[in-house]
């Protein structure tokens, strides 16, 4: 997924075999010329502190009005000119006070003498991040406007309201672009991004304008933003983009699936099991997860976990919670209908198991994260030799387990599997554990040796991962996708 954190580390410890000359022009893809071009600030309304804009008003704008929000906009404020001027007050002049040096801007740090232009624009693009991160909404409602400005098709490919889709489209190109001095870790990236960016309706000649528009905004949130630190940018893009921008001119297959709704079994007011008929099988694994779109909010798109492994016929099976003032969440658990299509996007994530290792495996999931797991251990039952798995299962009551019944019944045909049910809020159901998930997990076991998956809230995944780092695992044998980005 494009939200994976951006790697912090020392830019000078990627392997000495990966550390590459700057290659030649010519290998480098386009480069960006016209970085200095970036348009006046651009008409597309802004979110500026203090002052948010509307959402663009699109021809589905109404479609994409989440429940309840028609009449009330979440962050829409008043416009200060409209509001009345208060009667003048007249005061003393107040008592001269010093006023406070506002400190300076921290100053870049220039290019170090042992490391190569790749190390530096890396190492440039990952500190800025990390300076812009805190503001990241509001960069990505600039990096959008100046897009739509420079590009002004590309803004039917968006949703109403941007920042999210845009959020994400800017961490997959600052992802690579900050990984740009290590090409082993580069180049498996690149692959599932540039997916991601064909789901999304991207184009090769919109590569340039992404460009600028990213870098007109890191000029503007940037605190060390120089002309150093622009080049370093560029080169970075130019690495990074350049090699996507030639995959998705040269992709011929199509970049999205699409399916038919066969099912919708609504298991109480929140949730649902829905049963999707690809019109072909999505090539994916047990564990990964597909971003998907529903006709009911185009250009919404969502990842979701198949909650089966992947079968001859290609159906696919999703359990949706729908959260409290969700968009799509909702409108899949509430609305979605047989006969509906759904457009699918690449499949993606790291929640899977190494086929190389032998450890035993535990494997915690938080309510609809029951999904992914169910499919990791219907997959594990086809293996000829399957590996002993622990699953822990948790929700606040028992309807929230919504795989229970089938990991049971997987379970008393594979004595590999053992399952442990966990409920928070209801400590009379016979069949679970009372207590949170983190707390049950640590009390059932040493799992030092074990490979363990997460899968669920960030909450939930934050929650266990820390209760099992206190206790002794190895931060990597934990894997996990929390279910938000
Ligand atoms: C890798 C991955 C796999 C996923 N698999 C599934 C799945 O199998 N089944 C499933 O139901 N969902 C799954 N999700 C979550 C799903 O993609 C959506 O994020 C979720 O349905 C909310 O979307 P929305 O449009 O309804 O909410 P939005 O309109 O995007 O958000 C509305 C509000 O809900 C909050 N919110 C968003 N997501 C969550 C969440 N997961 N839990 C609590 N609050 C949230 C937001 O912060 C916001 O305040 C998965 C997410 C990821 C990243």
């Amino acid at each position: 997924m494009s939200a994976e954190p951006l790697s912090a580390g020392d830019p000078t410890s990627g392997p000495a075999a990966e550390r590459t000359p700057g290659p030649s022009p010519s290998r480098r893809g386009r480069r960006l010329a016209p970085v200095r071009a970036v348009p006046p600030p651009p008409t597309t309304p802004i979110v500026r502190p203090g002052r948010h804009a509307a959402p663009d008003d699109t021809p589905d704008g109404s479609a994409n009005e989440a429940p309840g929000t028609t009449t009330q906009r979440p962050g829409r404020l008043v416009a200060p000119e409209t509001v009345a001027a208060p009667p003048p007050v007249v005061r003393q002049p107040p008592a001269p006070t010093p006023t406070p040096t506002p400190a300076p801007p921290p100053r870049p740090e220039p290019a170090r003498a042992d490391e190569t232009p790749e190390q530096h624009a890396a190492r440039r693009v990952r500190q800025t991040w990390t300076e812009v991160e805190p503001q990241v909404d509001e960069l990505a409602d600039w990096f959008a406007a100046l897009l739509f400005s420079l590009a002004p098709e590309s803004r039917a490919l968006f949703p109403a309201r941007v920042t999210e889709p845009a959020r994400r489209l800017l961490r997959s190109l600052v992802l690579p672009m900050s990984t740009v001095d290590r090409p082993g870790e580069l180049r498996p990236m690149l692959e599932p991004l540039v997916r991601e960016h064909r789901a999304l309706g991207l184009r090769a000649e919109q590569y340039e304008a992404l460009g600028v528009a990213l870098i007109g905004a890191m000029r503007r949130f940037g605190r060390t933003w120089d002309e150093a630190t622009e080049h370093a940018w560029v080169r970075a893009f130019s690495l990074a983009a350049g090699p996507m921008e030639q995959a998705v001119r040269a992709a011929a297959a199509p970049a999205v699936a699409e399916g038919t709704v066969v099912g919708h079994r609504r298991l109480s007011w929140d949730l649902a099991v829905l049963h999707v008929a690809p019109d072909a099988p999505v090539p994916h694994r047990a564990g990964q997860y597909l971003t998907v779109e529903i006709p009911q909010r185009p250009r919404m798109w969502r990842p979701l976990s198949p909650a089966t492994a992947p079968r001859p016929d290609g159906l696919l099976e999703f359990h949706v919670r729908a959260v409290e003032g969700g968009w799509v969440s909702r409108a899949m658990v509430a609305h979605a209908t047989p006969g509906d299509r759904w457009r699918l996007g690449p499949p993606a994530g790291r929640l899977g198991l190494d086929p190389r290792s032998t450890r035993e495996v535990l494997m915690v999931a938080g309510g609809t994260g029951g999904a992914p797991v169910l499919a990791l251990c219907e997959d594990m039952a086809r293996w000829t030799r399957p590996r002993p798995c622990t699953v822990f299962l948790g929700g606040r009551v028992p309807e929230d387990l919504t795989v229970l019944d089938r990991l049971h019944e997987l379970a008393e045909h594979h004595p590999w599997l053992a399952v442990a049910p966990v409920c928070e809020d209801d400590p009379l159901d016979e069949r679970s554990q009372p207590g949170t998930l983190p707390d049950a997990v640590v009390r059932g076991g040493d799992w030092s040796r074990h490979d363990i998956l997460l899968s669920g809230s960030p909450s939930m995944i934050r929650a266990t991962a820390s209760a099992l780092l206190v206790d002794g695992v190895p931060l990597d044998r934990i894997t996990y996708d929390p279910f938000t980005d």
